[in-house]
């Protein structure tokens, strides 16, 4: 057996009846740019996340950026995110020309650690830019209460979080505004880049439109300087056809983590927990491995099943970032964890006979060496 780390392959064959003619549509229609479909995706998309607008643009990086942006975020400004996440979450920040201040993470959720973000704070910080990191919801309630007695903006990195849920309620309306990624790979992904900023705010969203299509709002009247950061019609064609999926394809992921869960719990290995008020998409299965990575990821691999490190290097330690001054040390759990994480394979269309399979392996490889 072989088990792939994601397997679109799959899932494309599984909606290939829909999403051909919705392509194909848009190619008759000639409208490959800001067409009809990325207005009905846009209001779908918003209605899905129960918020009120969204505005679609061509990356998960591009819809932090505008966020930013559209809060007026720059120079001078400090936003404090988490030191174990994706590097498009610190480079949005910094190419606003703000500073991220980065912080620890929960040694169980692997999310911000709200109990740090307080001492985080300074006169120049302005927003708190949360990550759903793995799926798993951010603690957004802790994190709204300290920005509302800071006056900061929140601003969701919801790259990993399409459709997860915090008491039922579902992120990405949570905050200011949220940066959602359509990057194939991702729970909702395109054929291609795309992505959305989603906001209650109709200022920011008019903004952002603004912003997306190089400052106009009527055709060569540019009000603002903007960029070009629009969604292409054929991604929003394709991404309408696989939200009414979405929350399937999430309950598939669930399931697999489940029997995950299950298989692995006489092993050496540590699964993820998931607070229950909370209700995470998996976008990510990351388990925490006592020793020998690189031998497990091997032995995994030979026995054809592939995994991956998410993250391997913490945002402070990446070459990148040297300028922000931090050292080794700095950010213990997120620093122990980068050398533990290992992320199986996990997709909504796992089947219990490929989780068995993998939990096999795990189980051999754990009573063997841990
Ligand atoms: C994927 C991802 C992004 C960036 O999305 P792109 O569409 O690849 O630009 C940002 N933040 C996180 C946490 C991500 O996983």
């Amino acid at each position: 057996m072989a088990i792939p780390f994601v397997d679109l392959k799959t899932q494309y064959q599984s909606i290939k009846e829909e999403v051909d003619p919705a392509v194909l549509k848009v190619m008759n229609n000639c409208n490959f740019v800001l067409g009809q479909e990325v207005k009905d995706f846009e209001k779908a998309f918003a209605e899905y996340c129960e918020a009120k607008f969204c505005v679609g643009v061509d990356s998960g990086y591009s819809a932090l950026e505008l966020a930013l942006h559209a809060h007026d975020i720059g120079p001078g400004d400090e936003v404090i995110t988490q030191a174990n996440t994706f590097q498009a979450t610190a480079l949005a920040i910094h190419y606003v020309g703000a500073t991220p201040v980065l912080v620890d993470c929960n040694p169980d959720t692997y999310n911000i650690d709200t109990t740090k973000i307080e001492a985080a704070i300074t006169d120049k910080t302005v927003a708190i830019m949360p990550v759903h990191l793995y799926g798993q919801p951010a603690d957004m309630d802790a994190i709204k209460a300290i920005a509302e007695k800071h006056n900061l903006k929140v601003i969701e990195d919801s790259a990993q979080g399409h459709g997860a849920r915090i008491n039922g309620k579902r992120v990405g309306g949570m905050g200011h505004a949220a940066g959602f990624s359509f990057y194939p790979g991702k729970n909702l992904g395109a054929y291609g880049d795309g992505g959305a900023v989603v906001t209650n705010d109709e200022a920011i969203a008019e903004k952002i439109i603004m912003l997306r299509n190089l400052g106009m709002k009527v055709k060569y009247h540019h009000d603002i300087k903007g960029f070009n950061n629009r969604l292409d019609t054929m991604q929003a064609a394709v991404l309408g056809v696989k939200l009414p999926h979405l929350d399937g394809w999430n309950a598939g992921r669930r399931q697999a983590a489940a029997w995950y869960e299950e298989g692995l719990k006489d092993t050496a290995v540590v699964t993820p927990m998931t607070p229950d008020h909370m209700e995470s998409v998996f976008h990510l299965y990351v388990i925490r491995v006592p020793s020998m990575r690189e031998e497990f990821m091997e032995y995994l691999g030979e026995n054809g099943i592939a995994s991956g490190l998410h993250y391997p290097i913490p945002i402070h330690c990446q070459p990148s970032f040297s300028e922000l001054g931090y050292k080794e040390g700095d950010f213990p759990i997120t620093e122990a964890y980068s050398q533990q994480i290992v992320s199986l394979p996990m997709f909504g269309e796992l089947t219990k006979e490929q989780v068995d399979f993998v939990c096999d392996h795990v189980k051999k490889f754990s009573d063997q060496n841990w």
